[in-house]
């Protein structure tokens, strides 16, 4: 089974800081063990770039695992090989054993079939529940697939469902609230929901850019120069295509990016030359809310405002906040809005938080996932 226990950690202590996506994939690994399967479980965590990092290994998320699920579960040093074979050959059913950081092998990230191959032999069946990495064709996303029959966990079935039946038959009214540093990362997401949503929201660092591309003074805030005619040509698009697309009409000005550095709420036409958009302000923050209210399907990517140093946090949380008082599908992307999500403790109250930051945001693009393609395809086709 390969999961995404690929985990924030702490850089001084290296203690988990989020279990978020090992919490994510108990139901799957579950129900294998109470229907007396043997689980054998494999991960990547960071970036060890095909080298063997005493820092990302696996065995301290293997403990962390144990615990939320209640029963011991085995670890051992290497992901393939005789320690591998022969840990597999000591499980009984119903026992789980954690397999040791894929990407020690540089085989894993180049998905070297042979490597795949050696993966594939630990078992009789593929399950995929990691769909934090499954915009990756990896040896343990896609090339495992090839010689195993095949299915997705429950976890990256959920994801699936919410992710295509919000892009593919929305409840009506559909509405998108981006955020986020750059509109760079972000066109494709738009220029594909553009095709699909009835309201559009954009906050966050890569408002400014749109908001300069209406001929505005924007301070120090952060933008994009070469996209304004990009930035100009989604404005038109949305007006083409009757999408009401809001901007910011006050944001939360500061001197500096950073704690305790002073800051004043003002009207997008009057940021000071010498100061820089943070947030958004307390009037749009209740236009967002109000259509927030409105909505049917909401579809979230992107924090409006630098959440991580309060209070520059207040307009990221008036919209966290109208989604979780909304009785409308809320999907949340991973990655920094899944993280300001579980800060203000509302993650419960989404219909659903994606683990996965990347891939959520391929997806949301309009984008095939190899690792979600190669489960639709003939089982254990080699
Ligand atoms: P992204 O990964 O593109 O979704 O960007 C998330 C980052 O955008 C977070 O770290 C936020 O702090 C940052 N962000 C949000 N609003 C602003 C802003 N007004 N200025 C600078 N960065 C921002």
């Amino acid at each position: 089974m390969r999961v995404d226990f690929n985990v924030p950690l702490d850089k001084r202590t290296g203690v988990i800081s989020d279990d978020r996506r090992i919490r994510a994939t108990l139901p799957t690994i579950q129900w294998l063990v109470k229907g007396g399967a043997k689980v054998i479980l494999m991960s990547h965590l960071g970036r060890p770039n095909g080298q063997v990092v005493e820092q990302l290994g696996m065995r301290p998320i293997g403990i962390r695992l144990g615990e939320l699920l209640g029963c011991p579960v085995m670890f051992v040093e290497d992901c393939v090989g005789e320690v591998a074979e022969a840990a597999v050959a000591a499980l009984a059913p119903g026992e789980v054993l954690l397999l040791e950081n894929l990407r020690f092998h540089p085989e894993e990230e180049a998905n070297d079939p042979l490597f795949a191959k050696r993966l594939a032999s630990l078992g009789d069946l593929y399950v995929d529940d990691a769909f934090g990495t499954a915009h990756r064709a990896h040896a343990s996303t896609e090339g495992v697939a090839h010689f195993l029959p095949s299915c997705a966990g429950f976890l990256m079935a959920k994801e699936v469902d919410y992710l295509s039946k919000a892009l593919e038959n929305p409840t009506k009214p559909f509405l998108a609230i981006t955020g986020g540093a750059k509109v760079s990362d972000k066109l494709k997401l738009l220029g594909n929901l553009m095709e699909k949503v009835d309201l559009m929201l954009i906050g966050g660092g890569m408002a400014y850019t749109f908001l300069k591309a209406q001929g505005l003074e924007i301070g120090t805030s952060i933008c994009e120069g070469g996209l304004l005619e990009e930035a100009r040509q989604i404005l038109a698009a949305a007006k083409d295509k009757g999408v009401e697309l809001l901007l910011p009409v006050d944001l939360v000005v500061a001197s500096r990016l950073e704690h305790g550095s002073p800051y004043e709420t003002v009207t997008v036409e009057r940021i000071p030359v010498e100061m820089g958009g943070v947030d958004i302000g307390p009037q749009t923050r209740a236009l967002f809310a109000d259509r927030i209210r409105q909505a049917k399907t909401v579809v979230w990517n992107g924090p409006v405002g630098v959440f991580e140093i309060p209070p520059f946090d207040a307009g990221t949380r008036s919209v966290a906040e109208a989604l979780a008082g909304s009785d409308a599908t809320t999907i949340v992307g991973g990655g920094d809005t899944a993280a300001a999500v579980e800060k203000f403790g509302l993650a419960e109250r989404m219909s659903h938080v994606s683990t996965g930051g990347g891939a959520s945001l391929e997806f949301l693009e309009g984008r095939a996932l190899p690792g979600v393609e190669i489960l639709r395809g003939e089982p254990g086709a080699a």
